[in-house]
């Protein structure tokens, strides 16, 4: 069920049939718009497409507007309670706005007026954090159901002031959680549907919690847009973000390494090492491409066929492979260079 309906962010599409992008926020403080647009600038690189700041006052709007004077980026503000800060935000300039219209003060139909007026989608962000109270009550708890209800509630509040720009998320910090309710949640709108676990965790184990609910509603045909929640550098975000979406096979950017685990079969003695040397080598390579590394000749040579471009070890030797075919023999300790030889040859 991916959405019918498109959005457009500063240009950028979302949903209707556009590929899955990558969002992240910033960790800066807004009221440093050099440090922040410094951090924009790495997020862009590593390849997010759109960024999201918090702002969190009214003076913040200021430093928001600054902020997105300095990028093209698209340029999502975040704002919680206040609806004059929303209202403010999209007269600076923001491209699309995040709310949770359940925890806005003040008037949302005024948000509402803005955003139309201006041409500015809105997200309407529901999070197990700051659900209402009375579906908290309603349904005994912060249930899937009841981030859903609140959701769809809101939807439907917007379309009756002829407001439909909209796109939907409903966050929770449990994986199971976060997948039932997606999964409900796209039986009941089609507006776009941005994903993501909400306060995963440090990188490691937030990684994989973002890979398991994001990627099982990927696979379902769920979700126009992600953003993955780590505690630690947003790159990191965006860089795990996007090998989410190359393992299912979505979109490709840069290079996808695949590299054996080893076994007692393995070639060569500092395999691990020279994974690493191969990883960080590929770092800077922006084309797609499909690179493998495999220890030994039982397997490697049908990987290692498999990708672009191969490496497969035998004893005292290391067979290239380019598209399927053998090119090279050489020595072991040779295997890197030739390997990458081969990588700059079909990225030129
Ligand atoms: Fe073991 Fe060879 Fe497979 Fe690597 S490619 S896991 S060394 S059998």
């Amino acid at each position: 069920m991916p959405s019918k309906r498109e959005v457009k962010v500063r240009g950028l599409g979302i949903g209707g049939g556009n590929p899955i992008r990558v969002q992240t926020m910033t960790s800066t403080r807004t009221e440093d718009p050099e440090a922040t647009l410094a951090q924009i600038e790495r997020l862009v690189e590593a390849g997010a497409e759109l960024v999201r700041v918090a702002v969190q006052s009214r003076a913040a709007v200021k430093f928001f507007k600054e902020i997105r004077e300095g990028t093209d980026v698209p340029l999502i503000a975040d704002v919680h309670y206040d609806a004059k800060i929303a209202v403010m935000a999209i007269e600076a300039g923001a491209d699309k706005i995040r709310i949770n219209p359940g925890n806005i003060r003040g008037e949302v139909d005024e948000v509402i007026a803005a955003a139309k007026a201006n041409g500015v989608p809105i997200r309407i962000g529901v999070n197990s954090g700051s659900l209402e109270l009375e579906l908290v009550d309603k349904y005994g708890g912060v249930k899937p159901e009841a981030l859903v209800e609140s959701a769809v509630r809101w939807v439907r509040y917007f379309e009756k002031r002829g407001f439909e720009d909209i796109v939907v998320s409903v966050k929770s910090s449990s994986v199971p959680q976060t997948i039932r309710a997606y999964r409900l949640l796209a039986r009941q709108v089609d507006y776009p549907l941005h994903l993501g676990l909400t306060e995963a965790g440090p990188p490691w184990p937030g990684s994989l919690k973002s890979a398991i609910a994001i990627g099982s509603l990927l696979a379902d045909g769920i979700g126009d847009t992600i953003r993955v929640s780590l505690t630690g550098d947003p790159v990191e975000e965006v860089k795990v973000a996007w090998e989410i979406l190359k393992a299912l096979e979505l979109r490709a950017r840069g290079p996808l390494l695949i590299s054996c685990p080893t076994c007692g079969r393995v070639r060569v003695d500092n395999f691990f090492e020279i994974v690493s040397e191969v990883q960080r080598a590929l770092e800077g390579v922006k084309k797609p491409i499909k690179v493998a590394v495999m220890g030994c000749e039982v397997n490697g040579p049908g990987e290692a066929a498999e990708a672009d471009v191969g490496v497969a070890f035998g004893r005292g030797f290391a067979l290239i492979f380019k598209k399927g075919r053998p090119v090279r023999r050489v020595k072991p300790e040779e295997a890197v260079e030739a390997l990458l030889e081969e990588v700059r040859c079909l990225q030129s």
